[in-house]
């Protein structure tokens, strides 16, 4: 199967973006053909600082690889150095309906009731998104639960396209994990854990030390009851049940049973111990790729290359179906 994925370097990633859509694309990367993408057209559609910009695009890079992405089996490419990107992405917006754009709730989130003064980009970004998945002819898309009304546009645009200028695109499907697919924000458990959340307290950066993530985790929102209950809708303990989960692979009725009397102290003291184990290793790796820039750099150029390639193909294809070529 053909897989592409992306995030966007807006931040340093959280362990959402990790175990959403990261590891899962790692573990693809064994049997699929993976396209590993830094987003950066799209972390632009709100205000970013050049320089910090700069360093998150190579972050992103560092904690794919350091995460196991491998550059010799893998495309790792940066989507702005691919122009073919924001190309179909116009030929898209033509395709796209008001409508159906307005409907995607990415939008109202992110905008934070401050749609005026959003920029446009915020408001298309999901037609540029779909124009980067179509290029490569992708059939699976791992990513994070909020991506699947972006996946879905992405295959309507797909049919609507093929059907009145003739088959160019392959249909594809989001490959959503079914736990991990939605961590929870710490301070916030009805919300999703954001990269661009105001607030540090949304989140574990996978380059959290010790004393960080116990003071966040620690200070996670629960609920008033005493115990501890495996139960979807006691949001804040069943998110720290999930992280739990994900990171020793224990069963989580079995974590609950084992915290049920004790309470939520213990289990937020153990959970921040085992989380920092597991992400010290992850972080030693990424600080050593991060010493490398220039290593870095070129594993991107490369990977850009190769992706501009595959994606020119598409790209005059759709040019030659709708009359331009
Ligand atoms: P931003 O706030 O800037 O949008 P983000 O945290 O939403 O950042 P993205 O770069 O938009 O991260 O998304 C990258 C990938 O991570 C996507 O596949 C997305 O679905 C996934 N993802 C994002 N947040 C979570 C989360 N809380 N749990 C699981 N997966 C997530
Ligand atoms: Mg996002």
């Amino acid at each position: 199967m053909k897989v592409l994925t992306g995030i966007q370097p807006t931040n340093l990633l959280h362990i959402g973006n990790l175990f959403g859509a990261l590891l899962p694309a790692v573990t693809l990367q064994r049997d699929n053909k993976l396209l590993m993408m830094v987003a950066d057209y799209h972390a632009i559609t709100v205000r970013q600082d050049a320089m910090v910009l700069r360093d998150n695009i190579l972050f992103i890079t560092a904690a794919y690889l350091a995460a196991g992405i491998d550059p010799k089996k893998t495309i790792l490419f940066q989507q702005s150095r691919v122009s073919a990107h924001t190309e179909l992405g116009w030929i898209m917006q033509t395709q796209a309906r008001m409508g159906e754009t307005a409907r995607m709730t990415q939008f109202k989130d992110k905008s934070g009731g401050q749609e005026d003064s959003a920029s446009v980009g915020l408001f298309t970004y999901p037609i540029l998104q779909a124009a980067d998945i179509l290029l490569y002819q992708t059939e699976g898309v791992p990513v994070g639960e909020d991506q699947k009304q972006h996946i879905e546009f992405t295959r309507d645009l797909a049919e609507r396209f093929n059907k009145h200028f003739g088959e160019v695109f392959t249909i594809p499907q989001p490959l959503i994990r079914k736990y991990g697919a939605r961590i929870k924000a710490l301070n916030e458990p009805e919300k999703k854990m954001s990269k661009s959340a105001p607030s540090a307290k949304n989140y574990i950066s996978i380059m959290d030390d010790a004393e960080m993530i116990g003071k966040k985790i620690r200070s996670a929102v629960t609920d008033s009851m005493p115990d501890i209950s495996l139960d979807e809708k006691r949001l804040g303990v069943y998110n720290l049940l999930t992280i739990y989960h994900l990171i020793t692979e224990e069963p989580m009725d079995e974590i609950a049973a084992r915290y049920a009397t004790k309470g939520s102290k213990f289990l937020k003291d153990d959970l921040a111990e085992a989380l920092t184990l597991y992400l010290t290793p992850l972080q030693a790796e990424i600080k050593g790729w991060l010493k490398n820039k220039d290593e870095l750099q070129k594993i991107i150029k490369i990977g850009s290359e190769a992706a501009e390639e595959l994606a020119q193909k598409t790209l005059v294809e759709v040019k030659k179906k709708i009359g331009l070529l």
